[in-house]
């Protein structure tokens, strides 16, 4: 982990050759690079490396875990920072994330859409939500069963606190890019007949440091970067 006194130049050159290679992917896949956004994912690195990325114009930053987000949240109080929810979240976090996220990417069932919009309206806030889908057969991937998609939309219209503006998935771990690939048009096929049933859902939260380029080839309008723009995280903190 860096620290205060650190050189964050690394930050620099990280985040223009990122922003680099998804216009590149944009351009090779006949999109407009202005379509596709970067969450920078700054999970496991300290509140300083997220005021350094905040000094290169990042202001919003995905993290997977409530606490984190608690501590950041504190230690970057009066910065004009929005959290991203992109973890598995528990209902007992609900009353944090009403509080402190601007957005949660991992909404993947009811109880825990209750559990938030109970929080929201005491917060007397809304937030944007995405819906965390599951399109891949990895038994330890989170996410919502692609058949259970059209009835948790309807379920959803009940929450007015929860702004439901598209979809999120990981992609499964694997050697094979066309595996992986299959992975992002499933989502987007799953976006686009969902459209088709009246719901607006204009995002696609899909891609990864490791496989960007095929998420945008499939249809992204948003990957989340975290290695290639922070660095390695410590294996013990994932
Ligand atoms: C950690 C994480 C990322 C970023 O992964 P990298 O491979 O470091 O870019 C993206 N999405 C989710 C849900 C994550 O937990």
């Amino acid at each position: 982990m860096t620290t205060a006194s650190t050189d964050h130049a690394y930050l620099a050159a990280n985040w223009a050759s990122v922003r680099g290679r998804v216009d590149a992917a944009c351009r090779d896949a006949g999109r407009d690079p202005s379509d596709v956004s970067i969450l920078p994912v700054s999970k496991t690195f300290g509140p300083e490396v997220v005021r350094a990325a905040m000094a290169l114009g990042l202001k919003r930053f995905g993290e997977n875990k409530v606490q984190e987000i608690r501590a950041k949240a504190e230690a970057l109080a009066g910065e004009d920072i929005e959290w991203v929810v992109i973890g598995h979240l528990q209902t007992n976090k609900a009353k944090d994330v009403a509080r402190l996220a601007s957005e949660v990417q991992s909404l993947d069932r009811i109880d825990l859409a209750e559990a938030l919009h109970k929080r929201l309206m005491i917060e007397g806030r809304a937030i944007d939500v995405l819906i965390e889908v599951k399109t891949s057969p990895e038994e330890s991937k989170q996410g919502l069963s692609p058949a259970d998609l059209p009835a948790f939309l309807e379920a959803l219209r009940a929450y007015d606190t929860l702004r439901v503006r598209g979809l999120m998935t990981m992609a499964v771990q694997s050697d094979d890019p066309e595996a992986v690939r299959a992975c992002f048009r499933r989502l987007r096929e799953l976006r686009d007949a969902a459209e088709m049933q009246g719901h607006e859902l204009p995002r696609l939260s899909m891609g990864m440091s490791g496989d960007f380029s095929l998420a945008i080839a499939e249809g992204a309008t948003e990957v989340r970067i975290g290695t290639a723009i922070f660095g390695r995280r410590d294996v013990t903190h994932v």
